[in-house]
């Protein structure tokens, strides 16, 4: 059994705010750096949630997870995962789609420990199968690890990707469809649509058609409780290269936040930029002064 996810982890979600997060430690974080004092570090930055990048590997030290949890909660600050890069739910290779499944619970489950609320997956590459192909494949991977989540790991969230590159498995319409079918919200990477679709979804106009058909899927109520990505990102012909200062990208940013606060959507935006902090904190306070 999980340790008690007390009151103050219900509060830190429920209201209808949007946080902006920092991926991973800030930069600024002094040593040793970790999670514990980078979650320090947000808090004196002003920053008021952070994703926490297990993209390589996942922690086994439970303890440590509870030291994440109430550092956490006593600052207020909201969290969020990146699961392991190493994952395909696609894979036709029995070991790899079950070495998948395993990275994938083992996040879930660390991530509920830690007090976490949504684990953001990048779920599967294509692998030139035909799209329905590739849907039905991810789709009982996830059916699989959500039989386990429900009984083992209820509250967290298992959020599958909008990804920037078209040999990869998540259009908004592939994540959207899994999500309405399981009952879980996928992470809307604004910028990856917008490198796979070559500079595409970078309009007030494509991005509240974007949230239209997001609520279409998922319900009103679901934009008040979003995890999404952001940041510059560089693009060629098969979708995203890297990710990009917002100020060194053709990012209409300020665009952006101005749809994400007039529909007053929630939830937390996690800032991918290489910049970190800087980047987080112009986006938070650009969006204060709207
Ligand atoms: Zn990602």
């Amino acid at each position: 059994m999980i340790s008690s996810l007390n009151t103050t982890y219900l509060l830190l979600y429920t209201v209808d705010v949007l946080r902006f997060a920092v991926a991973g430690s800030p930069l600024s974080t002094p040593s040793p750096g970790g999670t514990v004092e980078g979650l320090k570090q947000a808090k004196a930055l002003g920053i008021a949630a952070m994703e926490i990048e297990w993209v390589q590997n996942v922690p086994t030290n439970i303890e440590r997870m509870k030291e994440i949890q109430s550092m956490s909660q006593e600052l207020g600050i909201a969290l969020t995962v990146h699961a392991p890069y190493f994952i395909n739910l696609n894979s036709p290779d029995k070991s790899k789609l079950a070495a998948s499944k395993k990275r994938i619970l083992a996040a879930l489950s660390m991530a509920e420990r830690a007090g976490a609320h949504s684990v953001c997956v990048h779920a599967a590459f294509n692998l030139g199968l035909p799209p329905e192909k590739v849907y039905d494949n991810v789709r009982r991977a996830v059916e699989d690890i959500l039989l386990q989540k429900s009984r083992d790991f209820p509250h967290v969230n298992l959020a599958l990707e909008t990804m920037g590159k078209h040999s990869q498995f998540g259009t908004l319409e592939e994540v959207l469809r899994i999500g309405s079918e399981f009952g879980i919200f996928p992470c809307v990477d604004f910028a990856h649509l917008h490198a796979r679709f070559q500079g595409k979804i970078n309009s007030k106009l494509e991005w509240n058609a974007l949230l239209d058909q997001y609520e279409q899927a998922l319900g009103k109520a679901a934009l008040k409780d979003m995890h999404m990505h952001y940041s510059g990102i560089a693009y060629g012909p098969s979708g995203e290269r890297k990710h990009l200062p917002l100020l060194e990208s053709d990012a209409n940013w300020k665009d952006l936040l101005t749809v994400l606060k007039k529909r007053r959507v929630g939830g937390v935006l996690v800032c991918e930029s290489p910049i970190m902090e800087e980047d987080v904190l112009l986006l938070k306070h650009t969006y204060e002064k709207l």
